[in-house]
């Protein structure tokens, strides 16, 4: 019984890589100085794998930006504006297409399946041309062997590499990008090759994509993909790699039928489905299974009793010497290493395993099922399952009852979206097409440093909330002298729209280091839900009653959706996701009320990852949607007619998901759309009724250029083409808070000015 690992996080346990990378990017240290921070980085995972006890330990998981970028130079399939002459891909294309430079833009950057992960988007069509340009597996590989250790190279298949890709500009959108397996595969023989010289004996195949919804087209790719590769492949022993969700049994009857592959790779811990269905339809004799039981998508220590008895059941199907355990995907989803957490009490520690902890517990698995189980270490680990199940800390039975009090039945207002606008406007008064802005101001060092001195309590309370006092007045007499509609207190007393109520809610914890990478050197810290959630105080409502008390126009309350605190949280296992997404809607409901009670009339909750949660298999779409939206509804189900619910989405291709979006009930919904306009509003255009107030953004925040009036008045048009009048609203993308102030007061000045010119002209066309 062997143990293996699909991959590990490159950026290092105190993010080293990540200093590196931003240090040579800088212009303050040297291509040098960053590949030795890279390589020292590589040998200590590879150390720690191979004293740990791991057999099978992969290599070429490093990158220094991404993997999917990485495969993009390796077949040197680098799009033209780049203006590359051939040769081995160095750090100045490589990083021009990841950053962009001085004359042209970066590739695109799109999720990694439903992680927090972005890869970069290849750019392909009919006239790429593809060579092999970048060694980095094999000299990763060789890199590894030097220093004793013989580890499985990993590439991204060739299949999912192009499924993952888009047509290149100018290259029609219906382009058959699989066309182009035959182009690439050639390259593929060339690494394959040149590893099997160096000394390879394993080579791991990520096929992600195998795990979605695929038609026979592209099961048809995979077969003859791998068919193509057997007489290179030969002497090799090939495992495809899947995570992330269920293999459907189409595809799983494909994949355990090539020749040329012998061994699989399934993620058993959210593809609770998979492991029946190798028990049920079989798995093909001589074959390794390479049994994904330990998380890679959470920080939970692993329940080794658990994970030790699913192997011994597979042990019948496959036999002991073709089993190996493993990781359910990429370690890269979770954070690091737990030694680092200062901060923790030892008891919460107890319960969690970080990436370099599961490595350890993958081994232990293994050498348990050879009949060697350190007996210590189980015992361990069963007392520390124990203690978590039974902690105090873990269960408030009034929060169960209360949660559980919420299933089955729905909660949504009593009356409909056009009445309560109606109530709404005899109160609020506004112009048509009312301005608001989406929630921050932007954050200066000056506001960094207050918080982090008040934190460390280097500054009184006192002295901390005279500070953002004035800051709040600040950005209150900027949206009056701008003359915008529905002003915003600007959020200057958070740093992060999910850690800033994780930490007054309980049942959360924080780490120190617990950083997991989000795109390039940008990393995330999601807070931890260990236990049931509730709301002891109040959360926003001193700041949001200090900025009302500062204006006469409405002041919007300003606070995080439960599904975007879930989404962006390690959430707890140990009961389904809707449970603990009720139970934070609950703890929202509350805040939303008393901010009622303290006179706000206008309520924004944020559901800025509501999209980003649905499920990669349609077939979980319906249930996922059902208790996202019902969870928000939650929060406001118990206002008066008279409040007005905002809510503000990050994404603007809701278009499958619209009728749920109109199911939240929101009376406003404020959206990302100037990026992607046409999309946004073909929904509209397509005869969707929409009645609630909507306000897609007029420009993007993303940029630091400054939008004409011109321009944003054509965008309000556009819109108008489409939507009524009186529920159109005039606002950006997202929140100001990555902007600078001249860019901002700019930005708004022209926006409030649209406005103001298309509300004449509506006046007088009457
Ligand atoms: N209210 C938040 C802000 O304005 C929303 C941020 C977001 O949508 N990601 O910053
Ligand atoms: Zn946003």
């Amino acid at each position: 019984m062997a143990s293996h690992i699909v991959g590990y996080p490159r950026m290092g346990p105190k993010r080293e890589l990540k200093f590196a990378l931003e240090s040579f990017w800088d212009g303050k240290s040297s291509a040098e100085d960053l590949e030795k921070v890279a390589t020292d980085l590589r040998a200590s995972i590879w150390k720690q794998m191979a004293d740990a006890g791991i057999k099978y330990i992969p290599s070429n998981t490093f990158s220094y930006y991404d993997q999917v970028l990485d495969t993009t130079a390796m077949l040197g399939a680098v799009p033209e504006r780049y203006s590359w002459a051939g040769g081995e891909i160095g750090f100045d294309t490589y990083f021009s297409m990841a950053r962009g430079n001085a004359t042209v833009p970066a590739m695109e950057m799109t999720k990694w399946f439903d992680t927090n992960y972005h890869f970069i988007v290849p750019e392909l069509g009919p006239n790429t041309k593809f060579s092999y340009s970048s060694h980095k597996a094999v000299n990763e590989y060789k890199e590894a062997k030097a220093l004793g250790v013989d580890t499985v190279p990993v590439l991204i298949g060739p299949v999912s590499y192009l499924l993952l890709s888009k047509p290149a500009k100018g290259v029609e959108k219906g382009f058959p990008l699989l066309s182009l397996l035959s182009s690439i595969l050639p390259v593929y023989k060339e690494v394959i090759a040149e590893l099997k010289a160096a000394g390879a004996s394993w080579i791991q195949f990520d096929e992600p994509t195998l795990v979605l919804d695929l038609d026979s087209d592209k099961l048809a790719a995979f077969s003859a993909a791998y068919t193509e590769l057997e007489a290179p492949l030969s002497g090799l022993n090939v495992l495809i790699e899947t995570y992330f969700a269920d293999i459907p049994a189409e595809s799983y009857k494909t994949l355990t039928s090539l020749n040329s592959v012998t061994a699989y790779g399934f993620d058993l811990v959210r593809g609770t489905q998979t492991l029946e269905l190798i028990k049920s339809a079989g798995f093909p004799s001589g074959k390794y299974l390479f049994a994904g039981v330990v998380d890679g998508r959470n920080i939970w220590a692993d329940d080794l009793a658990a994970s030790l008895s699913t192997l011994q059941s597979l042990e019948a199907v496959v036999g002991k010497d073709k089993l190996v355990a493993s990781t359910s995907c990429s370690l890269m989803h979770t954070a690091v290493d737990l030694v680092n957490e200062t901060k923790l009490d030892d008891e919460i520690k107890s319960w969690l395993a970080f990436a370099a902890q599961k490595v350890v517990e993958v081994n232990a698995l293994a050498k348990a099922l050879a009949g060697q189980k350190d007996e210590a270490y189980f015992a361990a680990n069963a007392a520390a399952q124990a203690s978590r199940r039974s902690s105090p800390r873990v269960t408030n039975e009034e929060v169960q009852k209360a949660a559980a009090a919420l299933k089955g039945s729905d909660h949504r207002r009593a009356t409909n979206v056009s009445s309560r606008l109606d109530a709404q406007q005899k109160k609020l008064n506004l112009p048509v097409l009312p301005t608001t802005t989406i929630g921050s101001f932007p954050q200066t060092v000056e506001l960094r440093r207050v918080r982090r001195e008040y934190k460390a309590k280097k500054i009184t309370e006192e002295e901390y909330v005279s500070a953002i006092k004035e800051e709040i007045s600040k950005v209150v007499k900027i949206q009056e002298e701008l003359d915008i509609d529905v002003l915003v207190h600007g959020e200057p007393e958070r740093n992060d729209m999910v850690e800033y109520f994780g930490e007054q809610l309980s049942g959360f914890a924080f780490t120190a280091n617990g950083w997991v990478q989000s795109y390039g050197s940008r990393c995330v810290k999601p807070p931890i839900i260990y236990g049931d959630v509730s709301r002891p105080n109040p959360m926003t409502v001193f700041w949001s009653k200090m900025a009302q008390s500062m204006t006469s126009r409405p002041m919007k309350g300003m606070l995080t959706g439960p599904v975007t605190i879930l989404n962006w949280s390690f959430v707890r296992n140990d009961q389904p996701r809707f449970e603990t997404c009720y139970q934070i809607a609950l703890a929202i409901k509350k805040e939303v009320e008393d901010l009622e009670a303290a006179g706000i009339q206008v309520i924004q909750i944020d559901e800025a990852a509501l999209r980003e949660g649905l499920p990669l298999r349609k077939a979980e779409h319906a249930f996922y949607l059902d208790w996202a939206v019902h969870s928000f509804r939650i929060t406001n189900c118990g206002v008066q007619d008279t409040t007005q619910i905002h809510t503000h989405m990050c994404y603007s291709n809701f278009n499958d998901i619209i009728h749920s979006i109109i199911n939240m009930d929101a009376d406003v919904i404020t959206i990302e759309n100037s990026r992607s306009d046409e999309k946004l509003l073909s929904v509209f255009r397509e005869g969707v009724k929409y009645g609630a107030g909507i306000g897609p953004g007029v420009y993007d925040i993303h940029s630091p250029r400054i939008p004409s009036t011109e321009e944003i008045a054509d965008r309000i048009n556009k819109m108008l083409a489409v939507l009524d009048t009186n529920i159109l609203w005039v606002n950006p993308d997202c929140g100001l808070k990555t902007r600078k102030y001249a860019e901002v007061k700019a930005a708004l000045t022209n926006m409030v000015s649209a406005a103001k010119l298309i509300r004449t002209e509506l006046a007088s066309a009457k």
